[in-house]
């Protein structure tokens, strides 16, 4: 498990720790929820974990219940979207050739429209 809990300048931590006023649409006892500012699809949301872990890779057997709190809020966020049935998909980032740009673990969920197409 990771020392670091949160780290003052990353903007994810910044905003789980409520510091930027970006409005929550769910949260859990390990994970916030907020809208992404560039949304690729009617809902697209981002699901980030309370403490600071840079990528999918720096997740150890220690942090299962930390995931299983985060995907659980990702299923939350879909039902209160009204996605559920539907249907969603959720995603992470992980290094620059997956095209991560914010350097905090976050699961992206999308949906709102077909999403059954080629990945770019
Ligand atoms: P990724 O490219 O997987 O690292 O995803 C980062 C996402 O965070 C992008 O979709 C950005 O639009 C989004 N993002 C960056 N800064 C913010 C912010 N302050 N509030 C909400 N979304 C953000």
């Amino acid at each position: 498990m990771a020392v670091t809990e949160t780290l003052p300048d990353c903007i994810f931590c910044r905003i789980a720790g409520g510091g930027t006023g970006t409005p929550l649409v769910a949260e859990s006892e390990h994970a916030v929820a907020f809208r992404d500012l560039h949304p690729q699809a009617p809902t697209h949301v981002l699901v980030v974990p309370r403490r600071h872990l840079a990528a999918l890779r720096e997740v150890e057997a220690g942090d299962a219940v930390l995931v299983a709190d985060a995907l659980g809020l990702a299923v939350e966020v879909a039902r209160r979207e009204g996605i559920l049935d539907g249907g969603y998909r959720v995603l992470t980032n992980d290094g620059a050739d997956a095209g991560q740009t914010v350097p905090h673990l976050h699961f992206h969920v999308l949906g709102g429209r077909p999403l059954h197409v080629p990945l770019g």
